[in-house]
C-alpha cells in the first residue's frame, strides 16, 4: 500500500459519506408535498438525524482497504457508466441532425417536385412530416464496448455531427443568398463620377480655394438647401435619401449620415453663395458621398498599434495607465481579425515601449493595408467623455484643434481619400457600438498617423480621466463593444473599396 494512502482514506471516507447523505437528503426532497407528506415529514428530518448521526460514527472509524477498493470500483463503474451516456448522447444529437438534414432535404425536393407538378399533387409528395422519429439508443450495446472503443465512437460520433453542421449551415447560407439574389432586383448603385470630369465652379479666398457647394450637390445628384438660425444663414444640407451632410458657415464641426465631421474650413458664404474649400472636398467630402473609393486598395493586412507602453504609460487616473488598455483592446481586436482572416501585424504585444519612429518604420517595412493605432483620451477636466477618431492633415488644411496651415506634404497623405472614409466608418461603428459620444472624425498632426504608408486612423477610444469612461474602458465587456465597432467600421470601409 502507498505511505500516502492513509492520508488519503478520512477522505475517501468523507466522499463516501457524502454520497449517502445526499442520496437520503434526495430521497426525503423527492416526497411530493402532499399532507400525508406534510405529517411524514418529522419521520423523514428523524431518519436523516440518525443517518447523520450514524455517518459521523462512522468517520470516527476509518474505512478498510476492502472498503476503499469497492468504492473504487463503484466510482469506476459510474464513470464507465457515464462515459457510455455521453457517448450515447452525442450518437443521438448525430443522428438526429442527421435525419432533420434527411428532412430538410426530403423537403426541399418535395418543394422543388411540388412546383413542377400541380399544386393537388404536391400534398402527396412526402413531407418533413412523413420522416419517422428517431429510434431510441440501445444503452445496453453501449455498455458492453470497451472504453477505448467508447472514446472513438464518441470520437467518431463528434466529428459526423461537425461535419453535417458545417454542411447545414453552408447549404442554408447558399439558400440564404440564392433567396436574397432572387428578392432583390439586380440594381447597380449608381455609378460615381470621377472628380475631374466633374463642372465645379472654383474660386479663391483668402488664399485658399473653394468650390461651388450647389455644383457639388448637382454632380452627385443630391438636393441644396440653407439651414438658417434666427432668420440668418447658418449653413447649408446637402441629401438625397441616402446620404447627407450638413455644413456650418460659421465652425468646421458638421455632420454627414449622423456622424459628427471636422471639416478643415467652415463653410464660404460669397456674394450669397456657398463654397467648400476645394481640399475638404477632395480629401474629406467626396469620399464620403461616393459609394466607392475612386483608388483600388486592399484591406488584407491591418497592423495595430497598441499606443504607449513600456516607460511611456500615457494618460493616467491614479493607478489606471492608458498603455495597459490600449494594449488590451489592441489584442482583442487582433484575436477577432485573425478569427475573420486578415493577417494582423502587432506594433506591440507586451509592455514595450516602440519610439514612434519606430512604428513608423514597422508600417513602412510591412507595408500593411490599414493602420490602426488605438490610444485612451484624458483631459485635465473631469467632464469629457466621448470617442473620436483622427487621420492625418491634409496639406493645406488645418488641425482639428488648431490653426497652423499644413505645408509639408507625409505619406499618409497620398491615402487621404481612404483615411477619410476609414475614420468616419470608424467613428460611426464606435459610436453605434458603444453608445459613447460622438466627438467627431478628426484630423491632427500626429506622427504614426501622418508617417503611415496606407490609409491610417487613430482612435481615442474614451477618456480615461472621466472616472465613469475609465470603469468601461476597463471592463472587458466594454472593450469588446469598442473591438466590435472597429469591425463595424472596418465592415463599413470595406464596403467603399473597389
Ligand atoms: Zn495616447
Amino acid at each position: 500500500m502507498p505511505k500516502s494512502l492513509p492520508l488519503l482514506q478520512p477522505f475517501l471516507a468523507a466522499g463516501i459519506l457524502l454520497v449517502s447523505v445526499s442520496v437520503m437528503a434526495q430521497t426525503v426532497t423527492d416526497v411530493p408535498l402532499s399532507d400525508a407528506a406534510v405529517r411524514t415529514k418529522p419521520a423523514a428530518q428523524a431518519a436523516a438525524q440518525t443517518a447523520a448521526k450514524a455517518a459521523s460514527e462512522a468517520a470516527k472509524r476509518l474505512p478498510t482497504a476492502e472498503e476503499i477498493a469497492a468504492e473504487r470500483a463503484r466510482l469506476e463503474r459510474m464513470r464507465a457508466a457515464l462515459a457510455a451516456e455521453r457517448a450515447a448522447l452525442e450518437q443521438y444529437k448525430a443522428d438526429l441532425v442527421k435525419r432533420q438534414q434527411e428532412a430538410a432535404a426530403a423537403a426541399a425536393k418535395a418543394k422543388a417536385e411540388a412546383e413542377a407538378k400541380a399544386a393537388a399533387d404536391a400534398k402527396a409528395v412526402g413531407s418533413a412530416a412523413s420522416i419517422p422519429p428517431p429510434a431510441k439508443d440501445d444503452p445496453v450495446s453501449v455498455k458492453n464496448l470497451s472504453p477505448e472503443e467508447l472514446q472513438r465512437q464518441r470520437q467518431l460520433a463528434i466529428e459526423r455531427a461537425k461535419a453535417i453542421e458545417k454542411a447545414v449551415a453552408a447549404q442554408k447560407a447558399a439558400d440564404a443568398k440564392k433567396k436574397a439574389a432572387a428578392a432583390t432586383p439586380q440594381t447597380t448603385s449608381p455609378k460615381d463620377k470621377d472628380v475631374a470630369t466633374m463642372k465645379l465652379r472654383r474660386i479663391t479666398h483668402d488664399k485658399v480655394r473653394y468650390v461651388h457647394l450647389r455644383d457639388v450637390a448637382v454632380n452627385y445628384g443630391l438636393t441644396f438647401a440653407y439651414t438658417k438660425k434666427n432668420n440668418k444663414i447658418s449653413g447649408a444640407v446637402i441629401y438625397d435619401k441616402t446620404r447627407k451632410a450638413i455644413l456650418s458657415a460659421t465652425y468646421r464641426e458638421g455632420t454627414v449620415n449622423g456622424v459628427q465631421v471636422h471639416f478643415l474650413y467652415p463653410m464660404l458664404l460669397k456674394n450669397s453663395e456657398p463654397y467648400i474649400s476645394e481640399v475638404d472636398f477632395l480629401t474629406c467630402l467626396d469620399p464620403l458621398l461616393r459609394n466607392k473609393t475612386p483608388v483600388k486598395l486592399g484591406m488584407k493586412t491591418i497592423m495595430v498599434d497598441a499606443g504607449h507602453g513600456g516607460s511611456d504609460p500615457g494618460a493616467m487616473n491614479g493607478q489606471h495607465k492608458e498603455k495597459v488598455y490600449t494594449l488590451q483592446i489592441a489584442k482583442r481586436l487582433q484575436a477577432q481579425l485573425e478569427k475573420l482572416g486578415f493577417r494582423v501585424i502587432m506594433t506591440r504585444t507586451g509592455d514595450t515601449y516602440p519610439t514612434l519612429q519606430e512604428r513608423a518604420a514597422l508600417c513602412k517595412k510591412y507595408k500593411p493595408d490599414l493602420y490602426i493605432s488605438i490610444h485612451c483620451n484624458s483631459s485635465t477636466n473631469k467632464t469629457p467623455a466621448g470617442i473620436e477618431t483622427y487621420r492625418a492633415v491634409p496639406v493645406g488644411g488645418t488641425e482639428t484643434k488648431g490653426s497652423k496651415v499644413k505645408t509639408e506634404k507625409q505619406s499618409a497623405n497620398e491615402f487621404d481619400a481612404n483615411s477619410s472614409r476609414l475614420a468616419f466608418e470608424m467613428q460611426k461603428g464606435l459610436v453605434a457600438a458603444t453608445g459613447a459620444a460622438d466627438r467627431g472624425a478628426r484630423h491632427q498632426a500626429i506622427y504614426v498617423i501622418g508617417n503611415a504608408t496606407c490609409p491610417a486612423v487613430l482612435l481615442e477610444v474614451g477618456y480615461l480621466s472621466n472616472d465613469a469612461e475609465l470603469k468601461k474602458i476597463a471592463s472587458p465587456e466594454y472593450q469588446n463593444k469598442i473591438v466590435s465597432g472597429i469591425l463595424a467600421g472596418l465592415a463599413g470601409y470595406g464596403s467603399f473599396l473597389r
